[in-house]
């Protein structure tokens, strides 16, 4: 088996199949936090089969949320949003693996609660969009600039899952 690892993030094995990696930033917000459901999102994503890349609990400040959700900041809930992520501590992620950045939103679940079915993590654990305990972004672009806020790049590991050749053909 030829098996080599490109620095675009792209792993080639037995000479033919491709699978493109993706990375995604995921947090467990303060309700999650304080609620105990920081075991529970990171259990969901390791029994999935996403890589754990980055983790650390952050007391975000004001200015670093108002930056992380600057495309909301005309929205009316926005201050509410701000006061209410920096309330207490997040636990704050970076996942890896194919598709998990859309994958990721469906572990999640809806932005609203009440849309979110059952077996996803707002729709299991919470009733109200604004406590609505879990972070995950929403394309590849903002992934990319989502982990560049939250992680300096040598928070970010690179290691090799044994798990890697049961997930991917
Ligand atoms: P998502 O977090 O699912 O990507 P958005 O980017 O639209 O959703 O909104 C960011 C966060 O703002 C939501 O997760 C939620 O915490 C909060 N939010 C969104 N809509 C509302 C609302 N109508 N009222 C209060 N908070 C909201």
């Amino acid at each position: 088996t030829l098996q080599a690892v490109s620095n675009h993030g792209v792993r080639f094995n037995h000479f033919f199949s491709v699978v493109a990696m993706e990375q995604t930033f995921i947090a467990v917000k303060p309700d999650g936090v304080q609620r105990g459901l920081v075991g529970e999102t990171v259990r969901r994503f390791e029994q999935k089969g996403f890589k754990l890349v980055a983790m650390k609990m952050v007391q975000a400040s004001s200015a670093h949320l108002e930056e992380h959700y600057k495309d909301l900041k005309e929205k009316p809930f926005f201050s509410g949003l701000c006061t209410y992520m920096a309330s207490g501590p997040v636990v704050a992620m970076v996942w890896e693996g194919s598709g998990v950045v859309a994958m990721g939103r469906m572990l999640l679940g809806e932005t609203k609660p009440q849309d979110s079915l059952p077996g996803t993590l707002r729709g299991d654990f919470c009733i109200n969009v604004g406590r609505n305990i879990v972070h995950g972004s929403d394309s590849v672009e903002s992934a990319k600039r989502e982990i560049a806020l939250w992680f300096k790049r040598e928070e970010i590991v690179t290691w090799k899952s044994c798990t890697h050749d049961w997930l991917y053909e």
